[in-house]
């Protein structure tokens, strides 16, 4: 156990560090504690991140005091998880986290604790948590920093370690494992060999996790600058063998020779090449490429593996397991559109028409992150990809022009609709109307001068005949 303090003078200047960052509103706050008889420390991930230098998301708090006592400090509480010790604090505009220091005990369900137990001491409630590096409260009344298991010193050393036991504590909670990965990646830290050895004799506890917290975990390991650090931890220890097995058959799946890699390592550099900013489109990389190992076969002509409709298996692969993992419906069509079409085989020859109906196809929304996935894909093979990344860009400022030109690329932007049609051609409501208007579509995709309504009008009754 370590207790650094400002009367010491025993810390390596990360008091100062911690005293300059800890925002007036969480000084204030456990002023207000002291004076109502209790303490209260800045704890967990908020410390680590001032300590790396990183931005801070969020400052969690831990009290003695119980939570109904705080309800009665405080004006603006939410009761958040109060069975658990936890309550959501306004204060000034800003929300913080307040938990009541607590031992836990028995895990029979690998989930959550059979009893929580209030306590005193800073130290006990420190040994619940899950790393060292997240085991750390700080006193900013006295200038206490309390570090128990050593976690000032791993983050020094850029270290990931349980608190205790790795094997118990990760038969505790199946989720620790998951976190795990998911720090080594976002910390961009080395995974302690102990606690790495102690992953995959827990995976029947990570089993039980809710796919839910699961999903959760797999979109913050996206938020890394590389989250393929995080994937191949799962990789090694079985963890991705028992979320998405599919992934795992792209390990020594080789491809044709415009590539240097199997298909796992090209997907794992296309995640990290996508915008770290956005945890959807990397999720997209992701699966991008799921569909091959079911597709590839070799041909005899070419010697070579081909991959024919993996996109489109891929999509179903990819739509049936966003389903089970609880995505939302709009992060599920968003990653499906785009598995389905990341094949963008654009070519210089393509008439303007071509382009419009390139657009028709991926709708005009899904554009920038498709270009986006194609780019990153191309820059994934591992050769030079000059030229595609030059006929992507030309796609992208030919796309630009045809829509700056206004043209029609969906049948809302028709100068007629189906009551228009109804009326001219005498017809009731049917699936015949939106048969005619994709047929007026087609026309006026090819030939924007069309997009006129005497003309559609005419056109319309040309195509009714022909359903005829
Ligand atoms: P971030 O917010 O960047 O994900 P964090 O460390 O703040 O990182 P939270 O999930 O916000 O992580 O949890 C806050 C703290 O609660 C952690 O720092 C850790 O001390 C503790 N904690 C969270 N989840 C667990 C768990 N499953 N087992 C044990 N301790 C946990
Ligand atoms: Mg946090």
């Amino acid at each position: 156990m370590v207790e650094y303090s400002a009367k010491n003078k025993n810390d390596n200047g990360e008091l100062s560090l911690l005293a300059e960052a800890t925002p007036q509103a969480v000084g204030e706050l456990c002023r207000r504690f002291e004076q109502g008889g209790y303490r209260a420390w800045a704890v967990g991930g908020s410390l680590r991140d001032v300590l790396l230098g990183r931005s801070v998301a969020d400052w969690d708090l831990a009290t003695t005091a119980r939570p109904e006592e705080v309800c009665r400090l405080f004006d603006r509480v939410i009761p958040t998880g109060i069975e658990h010790g936890t309550v959501t604090l306004i204060w000034k505009k800003a929300s913080y986290e307040v938990t009541t220091l607590r031992a836990e005990h028995g895990y029979s369900d690998g989930r959550r604790p059979d009893h929580v137990r209030f306590v005193e001491d800073i130290a006990e409630d420190l040994a619940r948590r899950d790393f060292t590096v997240n085991a750390l409260a700080y006193d900013p009344l006295n200038d206490t920093l309390t570090d128990p298991f050593f976690g000032v010193n791993d983050i020094r050393d850029r270290r990931l370690r349980t608190v205790g036991d790795p094997l118990q504590r990760f038969s505790e909670d199946g989720l620790r494992v998951l976190r795990a990965a998911r720090f080594v990646a976002t910390l961009e830290f080395d995974l302690d060999a102990r606690t790495e050895a102690a992953m995959e004799p827990s995976l029947p506890v990570f089993r039980k996790v809710a796919h839910e917290r699961v999903r959760d975990e797999w979109i913050k390991c996206m938020a890394a600058r590389a989250p393929s650090a995080a994937f191949d931890i799962m990789k090694r220890t079985g963890l991705l063998k028992v979320t998405l097995p599919e992934l795992l058959e792209q390990v020594d799946c080789t491809q044709n020779r415009w590539h240097a890699f199997d298909v796992w390592r090209h997907t794992m550099l296309c995640v990290d090449q996508l915008p770290q900013g956005d945890a959807i489109l990397r999720m997209a990389g992701l699966l991008h490429d799921i569909g091959k190992p079911k597709s590839r076969a070799f041909s005899e002509k070419t010697k070579e593996y081909t991959f024919y409709n993996h996109e489109k298996l891929g999509a179903e692969l990819a739509r049936h397991w966003l389903e089970d993992y609880r995505f939302s419906n709009a992060d599920r069509a968003r990653i499906v559109d785009l598995v389905r079409h990341h094949l963008v085989c654009y070519a210089a020859d393509w008439t303007d028409a071509a382009v419009r109906r390139f657009v028709r196809r991926v709708s005009l929304e899904r554009v920038p992150d498709l270009l986006l996935l194609a780019e990153a894909d191309a820059m994934s093979k591992g050769r030079p990809v000059d030229r595609e990344l030059e006929l992507l860009r030309e796609l992208r400022s030919r796309i630009d022009k045809v829509t700056a030109n206004r043209e029609a690329l969906s049948v809302r932007e028709l100068a007629i609709d189906g009551r228009d049609i109804m009326r001219s051609c005498a017809l009731r409501p049917g699936p015949r109307i939106g048969r005619i208007l994709e047929a007026l579509l087609e026309d006026v995709l090819e030939d924007p001068a069309l997009n006129q309504r005497e003309i559609l009008l005419e056109h319309a009754l040309r195509h009714l005949k022909a359903l005829e």
